[in-house]
């Protein structure tokens, strides 16, 4: 008899909980598994802004897939992800397509732009191996060209990092720290480094903890970030970026190196696919299903859920990839054998830290405030957590962080 295929695209955060658990939880006999993703290997893109700083090596953020799942049973495809022809159930591959009975959706996120004109041709964004390997160089080169230029130009050394929200102050953090490594190695004067973020609502992270946002604001102000709050970035140019205060107040700061950290939405494919989506997030259904279609599920970044004491979305985190990705794999367990009854999803919150650089950090976690040292052991612990519910002890013991003292 034919078994039920199911097919994952994606083998971040979200897909690779629903291999690693479906690998557990189905038999060979039962179904056919089959993971599509770009590359063959996995990164873990909550460490990205470090490869990108430079921090961290980008191939400590990464590893091969084939090491954590089984491949008795699960099928690894290395491919692109074009199209979702959901009414055909098959997927379009930049390399040939593949039907499926069931399909999970965790191709993450794109940067969002809002439309911001010159922001795709000139600043740069956090989003993968390479492009955390072409930030790192680019300021690198900005460095060492700066010095063999009879003309000084000082806009080599102004970085700007559009967005104050959790993935701009962590790339600053690690900026923060890399800078002055920088100028060593280059022989650039540190006064002349200008890192400046900008930030268009009235306080960096918003919404988060008052006190937590003060102490981070004014560690990254003693290392030498400026602050451009209530400020905008309305353009980008060959030359840098155009801000504005409200309506008429309009400046340009001359940077060679921008980067825009300032909010994401859910990977293309799903609008080009015709699925109902907001900024490319589809609201799914309690069970993570989308409206409407019954064998598919779309999970992580590319999946919109309402916190309902709010009312408003709950902000896309590994976190709650994370654990969708192990519903997720129940429900599809249960579909697989032919139960109806499927779980509901809801997100178990246990804190948000945010790092400022290797050694230092803000954070709230079981209920519990913290900062310094001890907020950024906590980080290191959720990072190597998340490799061990991926691929257990051995994975921690080859990429975990244990720099902790
Ligand atoms: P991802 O983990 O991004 O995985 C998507 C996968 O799909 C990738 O492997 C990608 O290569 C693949 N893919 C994409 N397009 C295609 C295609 N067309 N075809 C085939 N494969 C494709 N969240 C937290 O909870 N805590 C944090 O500390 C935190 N820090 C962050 C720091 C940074 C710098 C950034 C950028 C984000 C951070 N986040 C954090 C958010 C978190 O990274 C995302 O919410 C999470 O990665 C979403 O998981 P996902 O499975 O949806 O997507
Ligand atoms: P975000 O949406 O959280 O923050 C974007 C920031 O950019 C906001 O503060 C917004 O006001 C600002 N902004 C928007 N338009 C602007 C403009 N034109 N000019 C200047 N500023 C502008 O996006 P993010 O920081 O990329 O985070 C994406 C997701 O990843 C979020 O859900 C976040 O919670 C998550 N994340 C979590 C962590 C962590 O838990 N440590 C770290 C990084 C990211």
């Amino acid at each position: 008899m034919r078994k039920p295929k199911i097919l994952i695209l994606g083998a971040g955060y979200g897909g690779l909980m629903v291999a690693t658990r479906l690998q557990k939880s189905l038999g060979t006999n039962e179904a056919e598994i089959v993971l599509v993703n770009k590359n063959d290997y996995h990164y873990e893109t909550t460490w990205l802004h470090e490869a990108s700083a430079g921090t961290l090596h980008h191939d400590r953020v990464r590893y091969d897939i084939k090491d954590v799942i089984d491949r008795n049973k699960v099928e690894f495809v290395q491919g692109t992800a074009l199209e979702i022809k959901a009414e055909e159930k098959k997927v379009i591959l930049e390399n040939g397509e593949i039907d499926y009975d069931y399909l999970v959706v965790a191709l993450g996120a794109e940067p969002e732009t809002f439309g911001i004109k010159g922001l795709k041709e000139h600043a740069f964004s956090i989003v993968n191996v390479n492009a955390a390997r072409q930030i790192r160089e680019h300021i690198e080169y900005q460095f060492a060209t700066y010095n063999t230029e009879v003309e000084k130009k000082d806009e080599r050394l102004t970085i700007v990092v559009g967005g104050a929200g959790f993935t701009g102050i962590e790339f600053l953090g690690e900026l923060a720290n890399r800078i002055p490594e920088l100028c060593k190695e280059y022989d650039v004067d540190y006064h002349k480094v200008k890192l400046i973020c900008v930030e268009a609502a009235p306080m960096v992270l918003p919404g988060f903890d008052p006190d937590l946002v003060n102490y981070a604001v004014s560690h990254l102000e003693k290392k030498g970030v400026q602050f451009m709050i209530g400020t905008a970035i309305k353009e980008a140019t060959p030359e840098g970026i155009i801000v504005g205060k409200g309506e008429d107040e309009v400046e340009e700061i001359k940077a060679e190196t921008v980067v825009w950290a300032a909010g994401v939405r859910g990977n293309s494919i799903i609008e080009n696919s015709g699925i109902e989506a907001m900024r490319g997030r589809v609201k799914v259904q309690p069970d993570l299903r989308a409206p409407g279609h019954d064998n598919l599920f779309i999970i992580g970044d590319c999946s919109l859920i309402i916190n309902e004491e709010i009312n408003r979305p709950y902000p896309p985190t590994a976190q709650i990839a994370m654990q969708q990705g192990e519903v997720c794999a129940r429900n599809l367990t249960a579909l697989i054998r032919n139960k109806t009854e499927l779980e509901t999803f809801t997100p178990d919150i246990k804190g948000t830290v945010c790092s400022l650089g290797e050694d230092d950090a803000i954070g709230v976690a079981f209920g519990k405030k913290m900062v310094g040292s001890k907020a950024s052991f906590m980080k290191k612990m959720i990072d190597n957590r998340a490799l061990y519910m991926v691929g257990g002890p051995s994975l921690v013991l080859k990429k975990g962080k244990f720099n902790v003292l």
